[in-house]
């Protein structure tokens, strides 16, 4: 049973460090982010949050880390304060905007999405402004029983 976890994080930080040239995460939460990079490696996309779980989070996580550092991809973490609150249009924050589990709705400037959509933007945002990079196509996932989705 762990050897088979084993086998399976080992192969997806594999595909990913393959397919991405940056890796943005939120701290201390199963939210990741990620541009892809080089034009390939979709396949990696599939299911990774509902995959993951909490329980394997910090050991995937590490894992992930010691093969970007292999391979030249960056992995970036990034605080997870208000990137569920902030409209990703204005910079808007507040709690409001959040009007439930699925929906954000800026209070200011009436730009709406899905709550997870428009969080995991806030976070590559974040990863990119933190590794200096900026552009880009970029792949959004949400909490682990969402789809993951172009952004
Ligand atoms: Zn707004």
């Amino acid at each position: 049973m762990s050897d088979r976890r084993r086998d399976w994080r080992e192969q997806l930080t594999t595909a990913l460090v393959q397919a991405y040239d940056l890796i943005a995460v939120e701290a201390l939460q199963v939210q990741a982010m990620m541009r892809r990079g080089h034009g390939r490696g979709r396949s990696a996309k599939a299911g990774l949050n509902r995959a993951i779980g909490e329980q394997g989070w910090s050991a995937f996580r590490r894992r992930l880390q010691e093969k970007a550092s292999m391979c030249g991809v960056e992995v970036v973490e990034v605080d997870p304060a208000y990137t569920s609150q902030r409209c990703q249009q204005c910079g808007y924050t507040a709690r409001d905007n959040r009007q439930s589990q699925a929906v954000f709705q800026c209070g200011s400037c009436g730009h709406t999405a899905h709550a997870d959509q428009n969080a995991a933007q806030n976070i590559l945002a974040a990863g990119l402004a933190v590794s200096g990079r900026g552009g880009g196509c970029t792949w959004a996932a949400g909490e682990p029983s969402t789809a993951w989705g172009v952004v």
